[in-house]
């Protein structure tokens, strides 16, 4: 079955009600392959979540940006998905430790045949077997599907990719996708981006699949910060070339610190308290302009 990614994401709806959409959305790639996306009714992040099944174990790549059970059911979706794919142990690890990532976790510290990675560094570096963070590449055998996992420090400092040659999916959570890349520390998000790009070139890379969508359909537009309904987003994925685009892009932009916009993404070169209020006013002003304004298709409840 080839990868598919033909599918229609859930944005928010108008109303912003939890509930007016699906919590979290359910997407099959293929038999044992799926993308999930947590509600904006619940977390403007919406993060998209990935669980990858191997003959022997199972990935959970992240578990949500709110926990609570009744707004986040990662634990009870998963457990479904996996009741066709039995006997599997499960390991729940994440792109990176922000608390959009890892907000689900507790609800897997009681689950039978489990594994929650930790948080810190050590932790990661230890479970997935790192001895040169951040320039070893090592794998991740789930059973006839072996994962490789890189170190992708910069945005955050337990940032990882992981590669799937199943798919051809290179998981770059937020270090690289349609939005706006926080490279809080620039010289180390610049050789992540270059090790990741040079990875890539040597593989069979399908899409560069990220955690969030915060980019419009506009070239250039993004939704602002804390924005709860998107409409008109582009797709999740971005294809190889993007990779490349950001390396040199991201080589370029060493020491000039501040906002650089692109079509497909925009660049955070070392972003400050002053540059994130900014932000955060920026989405404020946005949400309180849509709150006033009529629907534009006259539909309550939006998408
Ligand atoms: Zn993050």
């Amino acid at each position: 079955m080839a990868p598919n990614l033909d599918v229609e994401w859930i944005h928010g709806t108008k109303s912003g009600r939890p509930g007016d959409e699906p919590l979290l959305q359910v997407h099959q790639v293929d038999e044992r392959t799926f993308i999930l996306r947590q509600s904006k009714n619940v977390s403007y992040e919406a993060p998209f979540l990935h669980l990858l099944i191997g003959d022997r174990s199972a990935l959970l790549l992240d578990t949500g940006a709110v926990g609570p059970v009744e707004l986040n059911p990662i634990r009870a979706t998963v457990d479904q998905l996996l009741a066709a794919h039995p006997g599997r142990r499960l390991i729940v690890a994440h792109t990176h430790s922000h608390g959009d990532h890892v907000a689900g976790d507790h609800q897997f510290s009681n689950r039978p045949d489990t594994t929650v990675v930790g948080r810190e560094l050590e932790a990661v570096q230890q479970f997935f077997g790192f001895t040169d963070w951040p320039n070893d590449v090592v794998t991740l055998d789930l059973g006839g599907r072996e994962l490789e996992v890189l170190a992708i420090p910069g945005h955050h400092r337990t940032h990882i990719a992981v590669y799937d040659p199943q798919t051809g999916f290179l998981l770059t959570g937020d270090t690289v996708y349609p939005g706006r890349l926080y490279a809080f520390d620039y010289p180390e998000f610049m050789r992540s981006v270059d090790r990741l790009a040079a990875f890539a070139e040597d593989r069979d890379v399908s899409q560069l699949v990220g955690s969030h969508i915060e980019m419009t359909t506009v070239p250039g537009k993004d939704y602002p910060l804390g924005a709860r309904y998107q409409p008109d987003e582009p797709p999740l994925q971005l294809e190889p070339a993007a990779l490349q685009r950001l390396r040199q892009r991201s080589l370029a932009l060493a020491g000039k610190i501040g906002k650089h916009t692109f079509d497909e993404l925009i660049i955070y070169n070392s972003p400050g308290k002053v540059m994130m209020i900014r932000e955060m006013l920026r989405g404020r002003l946005y949400r309180i302009g849509s709150r006033s304004s009529p629907p534009r298709n006259g539909s309550a409840s939006g998408s």
